[in-house]
């Protein structure tokens, strides 16, 4: 396509990948599984003795798998080898229109670009993007679905941390969150996992916001969205999309049906998508919000790149595994430090 020609490179640009195994600090439940450990897929991408990181932390309710990720990856090595990573968008242009809906390596392998670029350009993606850290929103710390009597006890091991996400979608969620309550004033936000139906929604939103509660992610199946509209006009709370919000050409749907979407990197394929989805969340009036799946620092440092466009962030998979094999953006009570630095291996 075009009418350029290529420049030749004298160096080459090399892709390495390997699948991690990391382990939770608790077993992490949700309306619908329970997990201990997570295999990610992490990839280098070296060009001129510099190192780009990425990873994909691929889920099966998304249909992918770490062995299905690195073997897509594959697919890219022959578009890496001559291209200059600092054209990275025409780079990403080639590898989605290889990889699909492969979206699991295409975030790999655009989060590992995309630091290669922001190393090569000496200045950290957030300042590429002309963002201001002090616009970073505050983090929530996520509490899995466990038996009254523990997730209090997990309550009290996350005092720190001024905004808690508390799973949600079993028969005591009311209960949960009063009991909950009697131990802080911290703010809750709910995730119901698909686990309601609509009218227990608009019944619990009621109950909820008085015992505090910010908002409820995705309380229905995403097939039914269209009962969303009548929950998102009656919800005492705000609903935020997180199984309906997938890729940018979902965000269109789900004006008038949530209030906000919540963007995460492996769902949609990597920075680039999840700007697009910023973009159109904002045009359309939504609010929006980054989350992640249980990930080492290099995904959260990535998307924690992209934090001041949020109005809420749930970067906080890497604190909720005890053997993160690298370092990045820290957390601290819940604050995301943007800084100068890279995610390096520990
Ligand atoms: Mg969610």
């Amino acid at each position: 396509a075009g009418g350029w020609e290529k420049e030749r490179r004298t160096e080459t640009m090399k892709l390495k990948t390997a699948i991690e195994e990391i382990h939770l600090r608790h077993t992490f439940t949700i309306s619908r599984e329970s997990q201990d450990v997570v295999r990610v897929v992490t990839v280098e991408l070296e060009d001129g003795g510099l190192t780009g990181f990425g990873e994909a932390s691929p889920s099966s309710f998304y249909g992918e798998d770490a062995e299905g990720v690195r073997g897509d990856l594959e697919l890219l090595e022959e578009l890496v080898s001559d291209a200059d990573p600092l054209y990275y968008r025409d780079i990403l242009e080639q590898a989605a229109e290889v990889l699909g809906d492969r979206r699991g390596a295409l975030c790999a392998f655009d989060t590992a670009l995309f630091d290669l670029a922001s190393r090569k350009l000496g200045a950290p993606l957030w300042r590429m993007l002309g963002l201001n850290p002090l616009r970073t929103p505050l983090t929530s710390f996520t509490i899995g679905i466990d038996s009254v009597e523990k997730m209090v006890e997990k309550l009290r091991e996350a005092r720190q941390y001024p905004i808690l996400k508390v799973k949600l979608g079993t028969p005591q969620d009311i209960e949960v969150i009063r009991e909950l309550r009697k131990e802080t004033d911290a703010v809750f936000r709910v995730d119901a996992n698909c686990g309601w139906t609509a009218g227990e929604t608009i019944e619990k939103s009621a109950e909820l916001k008085a015992l505090g509660v910010e908002f409820i992610e995705q309380p229905l199946p995403p097939e039914e969205l269209d009962a969303m509209e009548e929950v998102c006009r009656r919800s005492a709370l705000p609903v935020i999309a997180d199984e309906n919000s997938i890729i940018p050409e979902d965000v269109p749907r789900l004006a008038g049906r949530f209030h906000g979407i919540n963007i995460k990197l492996v769902k949609c394929g990597g920075i680039l998508p999840a700007l697009r989805m910023v973009h159109l969340a904002r045009t359309l009036g939504l609010q929006v919000m980054f989350g992640c799946m249980i990930e080492t620092s290099i995904l959260i440092s990535a998307a924690a790149q992209l934090g001041p466009l949020a109005d809420y962030l749930d970067l906080d998979g890497n604190v909720l595994i005890e053997d993160d094999p690298y370092a990045g953006v820290e957390n601290e009570n819940g604050r995301l430090l943007l800084g100068e630095d890279w995610v390096r291996r520990r």
